[in-house]
């Protein structure tokens, strides 16, 4: 329930966000809206889901069968502030390495890609993403939280977060974060990864905080504004959700695509 009133909080705060400072124009009904509208009951679903199930069943497991003399459930006794802090650290480093991992390897490239394929990039298309990424990601990246003890009331406040930086992020506003730039990822950063370019796509990768672009030397900030979103693929079923979740495993084309260089090597801060 907290979870579903936070939800409408950041929606309403992301609508009334982009009617005052648009980056771009775009039609209400803009292209995917109703597809997006099955893929956040989806995507919510399964975080629910997640979260009830596969996340507290990885922190029981932790707190129950790790022997005490492995200081492992270190989170265990620790103030809620501190695990929250803790989880979205540890939690943001791990999809940071998978997202790079994404754009690096061709067949988990096809499953993120539904979520690059938004044309009309805005705070709603934060909620597009293949289902079977969304479980593969969890089931890889929450399992670190076995070790750690953290408690289901973190989790719920990482989920909170998690909702409303992806929604600023994508979110189509011209706003420029100052100096929290090289902490939070705000739409200067999140919008040009998902340009149809290279460069785009292998630069800024952090999921809440931007700190380990930074770190990593694959953090990019323009003087411009993005102007056009997408993944360049004429033939992706905009509006036809069950075609894109069948478009994932088309073959791959005979002839390999170049392979992209490393983010680090085409970056530069700035
Ligand atoms: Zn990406
Ligand atoms: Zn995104």
């Amino acid at each position: 329930m907290t979870m579903i009133v936070a939800y409408f909080c950041i929606a309403l705060l992301a609508m009334s966000s982009e009617l005052l400072w648009p980056a771009r124009k775009k039609a209400f009904f803009r292209r995917g809206l109703i597809t997006d509208g099955f893929y956040v009951v989806i995507n919510i679903g399964l975080r629910i889901v997640f979260t009830s199930t596969v996340a507290v069943g990885f922190v029981r497991f932790g707190s129950e069968y790790a022997p005490d003399w492995l200081p492992i459930a270190v989170l265990r006794d620790q103030p809620l502030w501190l695990q929250t802090v803790v989880v979205l650290l540890l939690l943001d480093f791990f999809f940071y390495w998978m997202h790079r991992a994404k754009h690096r390897w061709n067949w988990w490239y096809r499953l993120h890609e539904t979520h690059h394929s938004s044309q009309d990039l805005d705070w709603f298309s934060s909620v597009r993403f293949h289902p079977l990424e969304k479980i593969l990601d969890r089931a890889i990246y929450l399992f670190p939280l076995t070790f750690i003890g953290v408690s289901e009331e973190a989790l719920l406040n990482l989920a909170i977060i998690d909702a409303a930086v992806a929604s600023f992020s994508h979110a189509n506003i011209k706003l420029r974060l100052g100096p929290l730039k090289y902490l939070i990822v705000g739409p200067e950063m999140h919008r040009w990864h998902h340009t149809p370019t290279a460069d785009g796509q292998l630069s800024n990768f952090g999921n809440n905080l931007s700190i380990f672009d930074w770190i990593f030397g694959t953090a990019k900030i323009r003087e411009e504004w993005p102007d056009a979103f997408g993944i360049g693929e004429a033939s992706f079923p905009e509006g036809n959700i069950l075609k894109q979740f069948v478009y994932a495993f088309r073959p791959f084309p005979e002839e390999a695509p170049e392979a992209l260089a490393d983010p680090a090597q085409t970056s530069s801060s700035g």
